[in-house]
């Protein structure tokens, strides 16, 4: 049901929406407008560039729409396709869902062609946007309730091909702390994630978390924009200078052991920070009474060791909140 006033094939810089329709009280023709900006020059491969999938991650959208503004299309060899605020309706709400059906775009995928305003974008991305594309970074952060040790996720994958061109993409990027992951699940494990139909429309995929707490977290957004600028200079598509890389640490959180939750109601006092080393059994933080203060707290230990990558914004918690994880270092 989505339209654009873009083509994506046409020579040049366009900046234009993608426009989902959007009839309503106040705007009876109306559509909600999706940012997107296209450069399209040469023969070279495609890339995605995609921020905003959740509303309130701003690392993203500030690094693309800031390489939007400096491409001089007449560098680029290939197409570049830009949305920094792909949730635009949740952007605009500065939510991490959108506020038109609640629902959470990487939660969405494939989508659905006359569905709710989210699953209209996830189902424009699959039909419209993954055929067009070689390859695909998706720039996210821990939103308003997580903040992250800025860090790329790269897919792990058993195809030795697949995992010889996602360690030229990894290279490139050149992020100090990589976490290798399962792309095709959520760590929830279900699988309507972009990641997946990225996989199934045999797009090469990056993603990454780049700070969160509902601000701009300004070393991982050096980062980001660092690893974008790199990839898009290894696929031949825009020639950068850029800073030499330096040491990589990779990570899994495979082990659910990493991860720590709230088992009830109260505000949470943490016990460790970002980037610290935990060993096993370690604690996690205090889960205070909010009636009763003089009640001795909770504490809330992580089963499993690593370094910390995601600590929780909030105070307050409830049953089933996360706490924070941790990831494992793997060796060099
Ligand atoms: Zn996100």
């Amino acid at each position: 049901m989505i339209s654009t006033n873009i083509d994506y094939d046409r020579p040049g810089a366009q900046f234009g929406t993608l426009r989902l329709p959007n009839s309503v009280h106040r705007s009876a023709y109306g559509h909600i407008a999706i940012p997107v900006a296209v450069f399209v020059n040469g023969s070279g491969p495609t890339v995605l560039l995609t921020g905003g999938v959740h509303g309130d991650e701003y690392e993203g959208p500030v690094a693309l729409s800031r390489l939007a503004r400096e491409i001089d299309v007449a560098d680029v060899n290939g197409r570049i396709i830009i949305l920094p605020t792909l949730n635009h309706p949740a952007f605009v709400a500065g939510t991490r869902t959108s506020p038109t059906d609640g629902i959470n775009l990487n939660r969405t995928f494939p989508g659905k062609q006359d569905g709710t305003a989210t699953e209209m974008i996830a189902h424009y991305v699959t039909t419209e946007l993954l055929p067009r594309t070689d390859c695909l970074i998706d720039l996210h952060a821990g939103g308003s309730s997580l903040q992250y040790m800025p860090a790329l996720l790269a897919p792990r994958w058993s195809d030795p091909d697949k995992t010889a061109r996602t360690e030229a993409l990894v290279a490139a990027f050149a992020a100090e702390n990589v976490i290798y992951f399962d792309s095709v699940r959520a760590l929830s494990g279900e699988d309507r994630v972009l990641g997946n139909y990225a996989n199934r429309h045999n797009v090469d995929f990056l993603t990454g978390e780049f700070g969160g707490g509902s601000t701009v977290n300004v070393a991982g957004l050096a980062v980001a924009e660092r690893g974008v600028r790199g990839v898009l200079a290894h696929l031949g598509i825009l020639p950068t200078r850029l800073p030499p890389a330096g040491p990589v640490r990779r990570l899994v959180m495979d082990d659910p052991g990493l991860f720590a939750f709230a088992d009830r109601r109260g505000y949470f006092e943490p016990k460790f920070v970002l980037g610290q080393s935990l060993e096993a059994g370690a604690l996690a933080g205090l889960i205070h009474d909010i009636d009763i203060p003089w009640a001795d707290p909770v504490p809330v230990h992580f089963r499993a060791g690593g370094v910390a990558m995601c600590i929780r914004t909030y105070s307050l918690v409830e049953a089933g909140d996360c706490l924070g994880h941790l990831a494992t270092v793997l060796p060099t």
